[in-house]
């Protein structure tokens, strides 16, 4: 059975029940999404849990009536009439006729008695890709799970709708396991548990989409750049710095300005030049890379910047840190000639094995290309794309990968190889990703000096290991719940005295950690000993520890680690020691 045919059909149902229930609801679309679908309704009032509860009960009704989905072509003076009383669907009908598109509706039957009485339970405008009967759908298998506020066609000038989700799978196992992981990943929300760990936090003065980080989510972020730059010192990479405002002139020659139109933050200069707030960096990074001319000898050239670019995302789409109009990047181009793309792309593959495995993500790649049906959607020739693919698919043949292929999602500038991290609770993420740019360099006019003393044509490499660190942090608060490996928390021992009669020693273990560059706290003990340490457990602090009479005779610790519990009293410098060696591992 077609998952999506089932997704797609329940949809309809939905608006069947809704319409039941309330025939004055207008109806906006009703699309499939990744593990179900949604339907937006116009309705003076919310949707409240029980109504779900009741749609779902006719849903379920009409699931075990076996009603039939049938199709048929209409004329657009037909559809007018019939859906007269349906505003949006109305609209959707005038797009239709304007983009010349065949309007065909679909409806649900029920037949008693076969052929002697048809009773039409409801219609929709619709292309198909449905059941036959509605009995194929596992009425156990589904479920509205909440509702949302949307704008019609996604824009705030238009009605806000009231659109209802529900997912659906084959079997009630898959649903539960679904619902199961959804729980999971609720508690788990970025959202919640930045602020809560005191991560970063949203003001409405400065702004959305622009999160603010405070001191712990600043050194995690340092952390994590600092991170990469090992990587990436090992493989001859070095940094560059660049302004965050450009000429538009760099932009339009760059092929960015058409491309980003919308989302350009633009600039006025008092003497009326126009500049944007960058939305890549590539372009800088090219021209560092033009200031000389290089020898083939020289090459490839490694530029890395951690910098931001700044999109003008609609304020709908903005949502913790998932989507941000200021987005740090770790980002980085490599100047190559052609016959060195393969050994370049392998070390940043390397790289990017190197850092998603410490922190336990399961990879996968997938080779990102162009649709040939779209040429006027890429930059350059036939000839280059051809050429880029075909590198691609040998590089991945070579490492032994199994890589899907995926039209119509590289750049517009070249192919990609993207990566997909699978996190604790089975959520794929698209992380980083590698593409090969043969256009760039042909625009910018970027060559090196080959061995017979002529110019050659390079090629440019972007290398991002995190892509935007402000959605690497959502995925890895998400996928750790919060509890980070020792390396990267950002308090990573809390010393508690059981009273104040401790508080000199608990004072000596302190500054021994800290002089052991490990980043301890010390609480002080107006609070009793029970809470502090409930405290520290809401913080997530790896290691709280603990010292009482008996630790000052035996210059000791008592250790306690947030995930594995008590692990006994230890010296002082056994502890120090056994931190330091987590530290050093990046251990899990
Ligand atoms: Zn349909
Ligand atoms: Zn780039």
């Amino acid at each position: 059975m077609n998952i999506e045919h089932i997704r797609h059909s329940l949809a309809h149902l939905l608006a069947a029940a809704v319409l039941k229930k309330y025939p004055k609801a207008k109806l906006g679309i009703g699309p499939t999404i990744e593990n179900g679908f949604y339907y937006d309704f116009e309705v003076p009032h919310g949707f409240s849990p029980d109504d779900l509860k009741e749609f779902e009960a006719e849903m379920r009704h009409q699931i075990k009536e076996g009603l039939k989905m049938e199709g048929e072509k209409i004329t657009p003076a037909k559809a007018k009439i019939f859906f007269k009383n349906q505003p949006f669907k109305l609209e959707l009908i005038k797009d239709f006729i304007k983009e010349k598109k065949d309007l065909s509706i679909y409806s649900l039957i029920s037949s008693i008695n076969s052929s002697l009485k048809t009773i039409n339970y409801f219609s929709d405008l619709c292309r198909g890709g449905h059941v036959d009967n509605t009995n194929e759908i596992n009425p156990e298998a589904f479920k509205l799970t909440h509702t949302a506020g949307a704008y019609w066609k996604g824009d705030e000038k238009q009605p806000q709708l009231q659109r209802i989700y529900g997912v659906a799978f084959s079997d009630k196992d898959e649903l539960n396991n679904y619902l199961k992981m959804r729980e999971e990943a609720l508690k788990r929300d970025h959202k919640k548990l930045g602020p809560e760990l005191d991560l970063f936090i949203f003001s409405p003065l400065v702004g959305p989409g622009l999160p603010l980080w405070t001191p712990r989510g600043t050194l995690m972020r340092d952390l994590l750049d600092s991170f990469v730059f090992e990587l990436r010192n090992e493989r001859g990479y070095v940094r560059v710095d660049i302004p965050h405002i450009t000429k538009k002139e760099l932009y339009e020659k760059s092929g960015h300005w058409d491309k980003f139109k919308d989302e350009l933050f633009k600039v006025k200069s008092r003497e009326g030049h126009e500049f944007a707030m960058k939305p890549m960096n590539c372009p800088h990074h090219i021209q560092i890379y033009a200031r000389k001319q290089w020898s083939y000898r020289e090459l490839p050239q490694r530029y890395a910047s951690t910098t931001k670019v700044y999109r003008d995302e609609q304020s709908g789409e903005i949502g913790g840190l998932s989507r941000v109009r200021a987005i740090t990047q770790d980002d980085a181009h490599v100047f190559c000639r052609k016959s060195q793309i393969s050994e370049e792309m392998s070390k940043i593959w390397d790289m990017i094995e190197i850092f998603y495995k410490t922190f336990g993500f399961e990879l996968s790649v997938r080779l990102s290309l162009r649709n040939p049906k779209e040429p006027k959607k890429y930059l350059g020739t036939p000839a280059h794309w051809d050429e880029s693919e075909e590198t691609l698919r040998k590089l991945a043949k070579s490492r032994k990968v199994d890589a899907p292929e995926a039209l119509g999602e590289a750049a517009f500038y070249g192919p990609k190889i993207d990566f997909i991290a699978k996190d604790s609770i089975g959520r794929k993420w698209q992380v980083a990703t590698i593409q090969l740019d043969m256009n760039q360099p042909e625009r910018f006019d970027l060559t090196c000096i080959s061995e017979d003393g002529k110019p050659e044509r390079i090629v440019m490499i972007h290398a991002a290991i995190m892509g935007s660190i402000e959605r690497f942090m959502a995925v890895l608060i998400e996928h750790t719940a919060g509890i980070f490996p020792l390396w990267l928390a950002p308090v990573q021992a809390q010393v508690l005295a059981i009273s104040d009669k401790q508080i000199n020693y608990a004072t000596k273990v302190l500054n021994e950690l800290l002089s052991a560059g490990i980043r301890a706290e010390l609480t002080q003990s107006n609070i009793t000993l029970g809470k502090r340490i409930r405290e520290a457990q809401i913080q997530k602090i790896p290691y709280v520890l603990v010292v009482g009479d008996k630790e000052i005779q035996t210059n000791s610790v008592a250790v306690r680690n947030h995930k594995r519990g008590d692990e006994g009293t230890m010296p002082i410098k056994e502890c120090i020691k056994k931190l330091q060696e987590e530290i050093a591992k990046k251990e899990m």
